[in-house]
């Protein structure tokens, strides 16, 4: 298979990090990064470059064979659409565009142009993930019926465009599309029957810096998705509890930690002394009725995802991120932010692709 020629369009932080992968790769090579910025296109001009002087040039130029947008979110529909006019494949970043009606859009010029489509969701090779998708398939921890994903910072939401509306900025779009299509991936086999969100104003009126999303899953099994902006001490990245054990994920770098009960009935319970009494209900198990477990972090590389776009543009491989999984994200965004608006429990019509 011969490498695919990519351009970038938008070279700022993440155009930055694709160019950087695609110089690196072994089946992509670069063509050259198109930005409406000046001083943009002078930083990759002096890092020798080749710098198009236009989007059209960029679409003109019959030997690119994907475009990889990585403008802000309010361009991204109108780029693609462009591109696979102009018979490019597009890898789009998250997230894909600014809700399901401009979504539909682009998957209806994807399938009228024959073009390939899709979005750059690289946090399904995130190792903390992995570690959970893994937990959850095994059984180890018996009925799952709590899952819960953090991610909590403590410098705001940034300062540019991701802090306002019409540029498609705000938290649940910027994290909350990594966060949700990775929950919807971990409990793989059920469908969300309806959904409960709070949005954070803490440092923004316009758009959402932090929010608190609920899923509730068919079979009793409830997600809790919350990003923060405002948190000087973080909760853990990733719990899971189930009718037999519980697994814990503290930050970005730990392994995964599981406690499984290994005999229920415990016949000597010590029970916590507090100011207020005492509790056996609470009090912690001992080595007799628990076992502890870990799983170390898997391996995994991040350039797979472009490895698995440059085969799907030949037709050896399916694309591992789809048109109805992107849709699902986004439908249950939108879904999440009528939540917010109305103060209201959602039901929504969700299927599992
Ligand atoms: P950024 O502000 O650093 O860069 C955006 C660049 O796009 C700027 O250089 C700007 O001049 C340029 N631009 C704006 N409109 C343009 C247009 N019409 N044509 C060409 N260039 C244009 O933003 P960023 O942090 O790089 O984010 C860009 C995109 O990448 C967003 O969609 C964001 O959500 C996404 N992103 C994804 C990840 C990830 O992990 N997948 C991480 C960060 C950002």
């Amino acid at each position: 298979m011969s490498k695919k020629k990519v351009a970038v369009v938008g070279y700022g932080g993440m155009g930055g990090w694709h160019v950087r992968n695609i110089l690196a790769s072994n089946v992509a090579e670069l063509a050259g990064i198109w930005d409406i910025s000046e001083q943009r296109r002078e930083r990759a001009a002096e890092k020798e470059l080749h710098v198009y002087t236009s989007l059209e040039d960029v679409l003109s130029d019959k030997s690119v064979d994907i475009i990889t947008i990585a403008t802000p979110n309010d361009h991204h529909m109108s780029i693609a659409i462009q591109a696979m006019e102009a018979g490019k494949n597009v890898i789009c970043e998250k997230p894909v565009c600014m809700n399901s009606s401009e979504l539909e859009k682009i998957i209806e010029a994807s399938e009228r142009t024959g073009k390939l489509f899709t979005v750059h969701q690289n946090r399904r090779w995130d190792c903390d993930y992995l570690m959970m998708k893994q937990v959850y398939a095994s059984g180890e921890l018996g009925e799952v019926f709590g899952v819960e994903s953090r991610i909590q910072g403590s410098r705001g939401i940034p300062g540019d465009w991701r802090g306002h509306k019409e540029y498609g900025g705000g938290m649940i779009l910027d994290w909350g599309v990594h966060l949700i299509d990775q929950m919807l991936r971990i409990v793989y086999d059920k469908k969300v029957e309806k959904l409960y969100c709070r949005c954070d104003h803490i440092t923004n009126y316009e758009v959402d810096d932090g929010f608190k999303l609920d899923l509730y899953f068919e079979g009793d099994v409830t997600a809790r998705i919350e990003v923060g902006t405002s948190h000087f001490v973080s909760m853990p990245r990733f719990y899971m509890t189930g009718t037999n054990g519980s697994a814990i994920i503290n930050n970005w770098t730990e392994n995964c930690r599981i406690v499984c009960c290994k005999n229920w009935d415990e016949k000597d319970v010590v029970p916590v002394v507090t100011a207020a009494g005492l509790t056996k209900t609470m009090a912690p198990r001992d080595e007799k009725t628990i076992s502890e477990s870990e799983i170390v972090r898997p391996t995994s590389d991040v350039h797979d995802f472009y490895r698995n776009v440059c085969k799907a543009v030949d037709g050896i491989e399916p694309q591992l991120v789809t048109h109805a999984q992107v849709m699902r994200v986004m439908k249950i965004m939108e879904a999440a932010f009528e939540s917010d608006r109305l103060g209201q429990v959602i039901e929504i019509e969700d299927h599992l692709v």
